[in-house]
């Protein structure tokens, strides 16, 4: 409540606002951050989303994606002079300033007041004003609530609630994972009430693959899909001349990991990607098995106890066999 008051006070005047979000945007990250950016517009803010990466192109129907500034060599001093100049930094769907990559030192010198909103577990505390709710199944949800505490409920309209509806069914898979609680619910008939499309949302983000994405996955679940019975494990591995033959775009290889999990007994997945750079590691589980304690420890990584993220700097082929090898250490867990 006390942070509500602060927000409010914050606001009470018209502020230079910036808000900015994970590193490879997906639903949540964006939708939370231009539902927020048409709230604020709504109140007489001058607001400016960056994102410090691209983001997949079937999230580019939101509304205000047209005005979003991307990251990159070329908006460089763009984005540092936005970041310095603004008087409010809103920090979405992130814990810690390591997810937003170079923004993320821009961010930490800035003079602004800065507020997070976000859902993952163990969020540094680098904010002045924070809404962390690791209960919530988005931050959509959070922003959602944080708008119901303002008093302005009133002003979610429909482009609004169509960005944040994208996020909360994202983030719960349809509406399927236990953070699918009844508030989830109750926004849900809110922002139907507004008139928000929902099939036009659906298509958007689920049936909008272009025919080599649509072939790529084909290819990956009948040759790339490794199960390891023995620990209830299933992995996919993808290397970047896979990337390159299937001409993947950002956001192709989204929800990949969940076919590796869908197979019934299997109670953790992993896909790794070669980016070149790095291999980038998407993990998934069900039950008590903390993915996120298993990405914090092995792979400099974190997020949710289920659905969780990290990286690792060794070959495609090394960083595979160093997660098959630790399968050993957590049967406990995996074989219960
Ligand atoms: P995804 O596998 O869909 O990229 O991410 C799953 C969850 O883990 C998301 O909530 C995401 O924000 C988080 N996550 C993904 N990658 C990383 C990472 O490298 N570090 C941390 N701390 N979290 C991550
Ligand atoms: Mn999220």
């Amino acid at each position: 409540m006390q942070q509500i008051n602060a927000l409010k006070e914050l606001l009470a005047t018209p502020k230079k606002i910036m808000i900015t979000t994970h590193h490879k945007p997906d639903a949540d990250a964006l939708g939370s951050s231009l539902g927020l950016a048409g709230y604020l517009k709504k109140k007489g803010h001058q607001v400016q989303v960056i994102t410090p990466s691209d983001y997949p192109s079937f999230l580019n129907w939101m509304s205000g994606n047209e005005d979003v500034l991307v990251y990159g060599p070329k908006t460089d001093a763009k984005a540092r002079q936005i970041t310095q100049e603004a008087d409010v930094i809103f920090c979405l769907d992130f814990n810690h300033l390591g997810r937003i990559n170079e923004l993320g030192e821009y961010v930490r010198v800035a003079p602004a007041t800065k507020v997070l909103i976000d859902h993952h577990l163990q969020p540094d505390t680098f904010a002045d004003i924070m809404f962390s709710d690791i209960t919530a199944a988005a931050t959509c949800e959070i922003v959602f609530d944080v708008i119901r505490l303002m008093g302005e409920e009133h002003l979610i309209d429909v482009p609004m609630g169509e960005c944040l509806y994208a996020g909360i069914v994202t983030d719960t898979g349809s509406f399927r994972h236990a953070s699918t609680t009844r508030n989830v619910h109750l926004i849900i008939a809110d922002l139907l009430q507004t008139g928000i499309d929902i099939c036009k949302i659906h298509r958007n983000i689920y049936d909008s693959y272009s025919e080599k994405r649509l072939r790529f996955l084909g290819y990956v679940l009948k040759d790339k899909l490794q199960v390891v019975r023995e620990y209830n494990t299933a992995y996919i591995a993808v290397t970047a001349q896979e990337l390159k033959d299937y001409d993947s775009q950002t956001g192709d290889t989204e929800g990949l990991v969940n076919f590796a999990l869908s197979i019934e007994g299997v109670r953790f997945a992993a896909l790794f990607i070669d980016r070149t750079e790095a291999v980038k590691i998407s993990f998934r589980s069900v039950g008590d098995i903390s993915v996120n304690e298993f990405a914090r420890n092995h792979f400099e990584g974190g997020g949710h106890k289920n659905a969780a993220g990290g990286i690792s700097y060794l070959p495609l082929v090394d960083t595979v066999e160093k997660f098959v090898d630790l399968l050993p250490l957590y049967a406990p867990q995996l074989t219960k």
